[in-house]
């Protein structure tokens, strides 16, 4: 295993790594990191959630960025405004040795003046959302036609909400010359597509085992009639007083729904869906990562990526229709070498689902009964 300083990365970088506590380079950080520092090329980098993977573009990129030019060279495209947010404050953190670096975040919901204006103050690195982007390039608020790297994140997440055309129209509007960095947990045909399409021979660097969740989460289902699913929650949730988690719900009103019930039952919940206002939302998350909340009821879309440390249970309230979608719920906890457990509640029906997920994660369920429940536990 190598140290960050045998990466060949600068000693402003060096010193930040060390007040963020990282000690040694995750694999993905291992691999990427001195590849995109030595050459200009296009990468190709799969790597499960929670494996590191912002530090893996992010410290070269920094490198890379000339500091003393006001105009922006980098942009990474990310599928939500939460991961905008958290993105943008984590190259910050990175980066804050570096005097005149300027990272600014694009993302819907908030004023675009304002984040117009920001940007015409010097941002060498946009952080963006790719419908935002692509809105504010429309009206040239924004000029991309001379970035130097352009960094697709989270590109499977991206692709699977639909932004596929906005990210071409983005892309159509940079250098043909730029490096383009895709990082993606997953390769389904979309993000071959994209990679076949706008890159040229990139290296390609895979970590772990493709499709599968990380194998420090342990899976367990309980089999529940339908109507007992949200006294089966509870019984989850008093067995485990320690319990941080996020809970997938499927729709934006049962996320809700389960929210407002579990706050009137006393619990330490709150709602993530994409009904909120941005300012709700971002008060939600401040107040989970800072543990006010223990139980944060989410929709998929508002939950994507979101990177909290320390979660110990995912709860499926309800089974997601994809599984790779199953694959981003439970990479939420586990993270960074943590253990963690994805907990799926599901009616006698759904059972053959699971069976399903087993073979596509390669990874197996214990079933298990409901703690202190018997009585709504169908055997
Ligand atoms: P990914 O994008 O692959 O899902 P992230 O980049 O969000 O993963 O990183 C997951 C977590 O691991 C974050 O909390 C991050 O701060 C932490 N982390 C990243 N690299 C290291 C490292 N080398 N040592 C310790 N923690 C790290
Ligand atoms: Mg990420």
């Amino acid at each position: 295993m190598k140290s960050f300083q045998q990466l060949g990365l600068d000693a402003q970088l060096l010193q930040a790594i060390t007040d963020m506590g990282f000690e040694t380079p995750s694999e993905v950080q291992e691999k990427a990191i001195p590849i995109l520092l030595e050459k200009e090329t296009d990468i190709v980098a799969l790597a499960q959630t929670g494996t590191g993977k912002t530090a893996a573009f992010g410290f070269p990129l920094i490198q890379k960025i000339d500091p003393n030019s006001k105009k922006t060279q980098g942009l990474i495209l990310s599928p939500t405004r939460e991961l905008c947010l958290q993105i943008t404050n984590e190259l910050k953190n990175y980066s804050k040795y570096y005097k005149g670096l300027n990272t600014v975040a694009i993302y819907g919901g908030a004023s675009i003046t304002d984040q117009a204006s920001q940007i015409r103050k010097g941002a060498q690195i946009i952080v963006a959302t790719p419908g935002r982007m692509q809105d504010m390039v429309n009206r040239k608020l924004v000029d991309i036609s001379h970035i130097d790297y352009c960094i697709l994140d989270e590109a499977d997440e991206m692709l699977n909400m639909g932004f596929f055309e906005d990210i071409t129209a983005i892309l159509s509007h940079t250098p043909e010359e730029k490096n383009t960095w895709l990082f993606s947990a997953t390769m389904p045909k979309e993000v071959a597509i994209i990679a076949k399409k706008f890159m040229h021979t990139p290296v390609e660097i895979t970590v772990g085992t493709k499709n599968t969740g990380t194998s420090s989460v342990s899976h367990e289902y309980y089999v529940v009639s339908a109507r007992d699913r949200y006294a089966a929650l509870k019984r989850l949730a008093d067995a485990n007083p320690d319990i941080f988690s996020v809970i997938f719900c499927r729709t934006k009103r049962d996320t809700q729904k389960v929210a407002e019930q579990l706050i009137e039952d006393g619990y330490n919940a709150a709602a993530l869906h994409g009904d909120l206002s941005q300012n709700q939302r971002d008060l939600v998350m401040k107040s989970f990562r800072s543990r006010q909340i223990q139980m944060l009821v989410a929709t998929d879309v508002a939950a994507r990526g979101i990177d909290v440390d320390d979660i110990t249970h995912v709860i499926n309230y309800q089974l997601p229709d994809e599984i790779e979608t199953y694959t981003h719920r439970s990479g939420r906890t586990g993270r960074a070498g943590k253990s963690g457990v994805s907990m799926v509640i599901v009616s006698k029906s759904e059972v053959r689902k699971i069976k399903n997920i087993e073979r596509i994660i390669g990874q197996s369920f214990e079933r298990k009964d409901i703690p202190d429940g018997m009585e709504i536990c169908e055997v």
